[in-house]
């Protein structure tokens, strides 16, 4: 599996009632290299209970000292309370090596306008990429697009204004609030197709073909980005977007696949065999999750190995899975996040 990495919490950092920042000290030597927008797969124990959950760096590579995350409370949820809660300095914390496809290569003679859209904890790669533009990309213009329900739910406010007062206008900085108090003048309501349409009318003017989008927040605000662009005619190869809670898989990537039947998938788990039928638009761990199996999984993208089950008997096609080694895939190993059945013995059994 990727290479595990242990790293120590220097400084937890409350940001909202909500939200902290955990900042990690980097080793002094084998300094964990990533890029702005990927994600770290974390491992707790919580009450005797082994769990990996993934979140995005805030930090910025080669401008922030510390690698950080920043964790927004779910209502109910284990390891997002546990972070807020119990996470402290000192601790030393086991994790996979950066990993992700949300990102983007920083070149200082590019001239180009990075559009960000997110909302609530959707900022934290959001805040790496901008950073990382606003710094070392000198002739680029960055606009951020940021939803959230009130003021004092703004993640990261005041370094924003921070970064507004330095970088001027190659920094536009958009708040969009549903719940906003009476003195608030800035954008109201959800950032829907509408909001997009405006927003980006507002935003300075760049030629399509230096201007990316990217965008992280909850899947149906996604969705309304996306349909806004789509009628400013943004071609969809400049949309980039992170899903927090769903599969990152494309229906397009699906279909190559070339299969159209559901088939017999058995998972192996706790001696038990869990039998499944999986239908061709769905991946082997969704459908196990919808039977409600208590399946170890993480970014959903193919990229983290929390997934990662071993091939029994039959055949699992990938759409994806980066994060395997060319070692595990000659084992007989797949990522059922991004794993479909091609036959109907299919047997697998995690590990
Ligand atoms: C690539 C990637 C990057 C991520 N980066 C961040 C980040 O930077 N900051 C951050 O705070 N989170 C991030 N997440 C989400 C994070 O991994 C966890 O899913 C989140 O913290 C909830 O975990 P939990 O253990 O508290 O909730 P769980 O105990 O797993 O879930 C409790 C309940 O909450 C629901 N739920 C789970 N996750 C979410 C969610 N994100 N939003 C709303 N409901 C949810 C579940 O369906 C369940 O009903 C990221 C996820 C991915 C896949």
């Amino acid at each position: 599996m990727g290479d595990t990495i242990s790293l120590k919490v220097k400084e937890v950092v409350r940001e909202t009632s909500d939200s902290v920042t955990v900042h990690f000290k980097q080793p002094l030597f084998r300094k964990v290299k990533y890029k702005p927008g990927q994600f770290l797969t974390i491992n707790f124990e919580i009450d005797g209970k082994k769990v990996s959950r993934s979140y995005s760096m805030s930090s910025a590579p080669n401008l922030d000292n510390t690698v950080a995350v920043t964790v927004k409370r779910v209502q109910g949820g284990l390891v997002s309370n546990y972070v807020n809660d119990k996470v402290s300095a000192g601790m030393s914390i086991s994790m996979m090596q950066p990993v992700g496809k949300f990102t983007l290569e920083v070149d200082k003679n590019l001239q180009r306008h990075i559009v960000l859209f997110g909302a609530g904890s959707g900022i934290t790669p959001l805040m790496s990429i901008l950073k990382s533009v606003l710094f070392f990309e000198p002739k680029s213009t960055v606009s951020l697009v940021y939803g959230n329900r009130r003021t004092d739910n703004i993640i990261f406010q005041k370094q924003l204004q921070e970064l507004k007062q330095k970088f001027g206008d190659r920094f536009n900085l958009v708040y969009c609030l549903t719940q906003p108090d009476r003195s608030w003048t800035g954008l109201t309501g959800r950032i829907d197709e509408a909001v997009t349409v405006n927003v980006v009318n507002m935003l300075p003017k760049f030629d399509a073909a230096v201007t990316e989008y990217f965008l992280c927040g909850p899947d149906g605000m996604m969705e309304n980005i996306k349909s806004g662009l789509a009628k400013l005619k943004v071609s969809t190869d400049k949309i980039h977007f992170e899903s927090f809670t769903s599969s990152n898989e494309s229906e397009e990537a699906i279909a190559s696949l070339g299969e159209t039947e559901t088939h017999q998938v058995t998972i192996l788990m706790d001696g038990t065999e869990h039998k499944l039928a999986v239908p061709p638009n769905k991946s082997i761990l969704d459908t196990a999750l919808d039977e409600g199996l208590d399946m170890a999984f993480s970014c959903q993208s193919g990229l983290c190995t929390a997934c990662r089950c071993k091939v029994k008997s039959g055949v699992v096609k990938m759409t994806g899975g980066d994060g395997l080694t060319q070692e595990e895939i000659e084992e007989g190993y797949v990522l059922i996040c991004v794993g479909h059945p091609g036959s109907d013995d299919v047997i697998v059994e995690p590990g």
